[in-house]
């Protein structure tokens, strides 16, 4: 494949080459309409330079620079270009604050949740398309962020470049800003205040919980942070600390 130029990046549309996901190997999808191509398996999302509010991109390029050992995500784009070799295809990967609102259905009404975290974009200094990973499978809070995220997670790239209301916490009451770019200075610093924010009430309340509980209560903790509401084991055998089913070995 040639590197892609102004003039046949049209016509490399039209042709749909076969990019592949950078996080997971899968197969993109090339979405008409949007002239970006995505990942059904993590949510991935990748743009080309045209198709990338300018705004957006040059806000993209000021956020902090992603630098993990051992990580190296490779260009979609560069990547099936034989004429490049991996070290020259790797994207340079920026942390990104994210947020949505998931509408839940509950036994008492809809509920909307509010759902935020971290993750990488990464952008390609050879073909200047921009890779926005997938948000994961938890949120910031360690809640599990459900089956329909990739869906709503790819929905987020319609928002890319309008107007919309953004909420935060100052001073202790929630206030909002009108944005056009979420990837903004003040914008990606009021998202992060309000994770950390959240995080704190969030660990707070399990704090609470742990302490409110009756001493007569199991210490098991289960991988996902519950724990365990059985009784103390009360066998002279047992270690009485915990139940029946959590003995230590
Ligand atoms: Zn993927
Ligand atoms: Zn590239
Ligand atoms: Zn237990």
């Amino acid at each position: 494949m040639h590197k892609p130029q102004e003039g046949d990046a049209r016509i490399a549309y039209l042709e749909h080459d076969v990019y592949h996901c950078p996080d997971d190997g899968q197969q993109l999808l090339f979405v008409p309409n949007e002239g970006s191509y995505r990942c059904d398996m993590c949510g991935g999302v990748l743009l080309s330079a045209k198709d990338i509010d300018s705004e957006v991109l040059e806000s993209i390029m000021e956020l902090p620079e992603v630098i993990e050992e051992g990580l190296s995500t490779e260009c979609p784009t560069c990547s099936t270009d034989s004429d490049l070799s991996d070290g020259e295809t790797a994207l340079t990967n920026f942390a990104v604050e994210w947020y949505y609102y998931h509408t839940q259905t509950t036994p008492i009404g809809t509920m909307k949740v509010y759902q935020c975290g971290v993750s990488n974009v990464g952008h390609c200094t050879v073909c200047a398309s921009t890779w926005f990973a997938g948000p994961g499978e938890f949120d910031a809070l360690g809640r599990a962020l459900g089956k329909n995220t990739t869906r709503i997670w790819r929905e987020q790239f319609r928002r890319l470049g309008k107007k919309e209301k953004l909420w935060h916490i100052s001073g202790g009451e929630r206030r909002a800003i009108k944005t056009k770019n979420t990837f903004g200075v003040q914008e990606q610093s009021l998202l992060r205040q309000a994770r950390l924010a959240g995080v704190e009430t969030e660990t707070e309340r399990k704090w609470k919980e742990a302490a409110s509980r009756s001493d007569n209560l199991c210490k098991h903790v289960a991988d996902n942070g519950k724990m365990c509401d059985h009784r103390k084991s009360a066998k002279s055998t047992h270690d009485q600390d915990y139940c029946y089913k959590h003995q230590p070995e």
